[in-house]
């Protein structure tokens, strides 16, 4: 019954993120107007906007003017519930269960942003909107009052997940007079940091930074240019999410080999 739940929690928080991706680069509302088929600009019904559900009745087209629906959304839509459920599973039902459900959250939604406005020609590079990063940092620090890792540790945290990014990427500006990494990855960095303290920084530093490299150096061979902008939020709102379901286990296996 609560897994249920929580996986149709989950669906509709990704429905609401849906707006958030769709508005928040562009500063619109997102309260209103209620959404519309950005083909025909009809707008859509509450029985046509039922997560997953309705994509799947309508068979991924406009019931107004037959136009493809984007895979885009049931995708953000089953991703959330898949991961609000995973968290549930890995936590159980106790009041830590809400920050975790936030966290992941405002992961995804950073991550989902920043991918989608990054293969849009309409924006110039991938954006993590301040409303999504900023404003987790203060729902980090807030949250940090009443669960781990404590509000010291949790602003501590935070300054460091800025700075952890800012160092790097002031080198390498310095290095190549070019601006290697979003200001948006700093301020999720942050975010992070304000969530889970400072501890974890270095773990997800590593595993993003690594996943990126996997990712990034086939399209930099082939395109044979660096100037493609691969965005680095989704990486590291993936190492994040694998540091919530796996890091402990990783790091006592690493201090274990390291001190036997
Ligand atoms: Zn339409």
């Amino acid at each position: 019954m609560i897994p249920t739940l929580v996986f149709i929690l989950g669906l509709i928080f990704g429905s609401f993120m849906n707006v958030l991706i769709a508005r928040l680069p562009d500063g619109v509302s997102i309260v209103t107007p209620s959404s519309s088929c950005p083909a025909c600009a009809s707008k859509i019904r509450f029985y046509d906007n039922i997560p997953l559900l309705s994509f799947i009745l309508l068979r991924g087209k406009c019931r107004n003017c037959g136009e493809k629906i984007s895979l885009k959304y049931p995708l953000v839509e089953f991703v959330t519930a898949f991961l609000f459920l995973s968290v549930y599973i890995k936590i159980g039902f106790s009041l830590i269960l809400i920050k975790y459900l936030v966290f992941v959250f405002l992961l995804l939604t950073a991550a989902f942003t920043d991918l989608f406005t990054a293969f849009d020609e309409k924006y110039e590079c991938g954006i993590i909107p301040d409303e999504i990063s900023i404003g987790g940092i203060g729902a980090g620090l807030i949250l940090s009052f009443f669960f781990n890792p404590g509000i010291i540790n949790s602003v501590i945290g935070a300054a460091a997940g800025f700075l952890i990014l800012w160092v790097p990427s002031f080198v390498y500006y310095i290095l190549t007079k070019k601006e290697g990494m979003g200001g948006g990855d700093l301020k999720l960095f942050a975010m992070i940091g304000a969530f889970l303290g400072f501890k974890p920084l270095f773990f997800i530093l590593f595993f993003s930074s690594l996943a990126g490299v996997i990712v990034g150096l086939p399209f930099i061979v082939w395109k044979k240019s660096r100037n493609f902008p691969i965005p680095f939020g989704p990486f590291i709102s993936l190492a994040t999410i694998f540091y919530i379901f796996y890091g402990n286990r990783i790091i006592d296996i690493y201090l274990n080999k390291m001190y036997l």
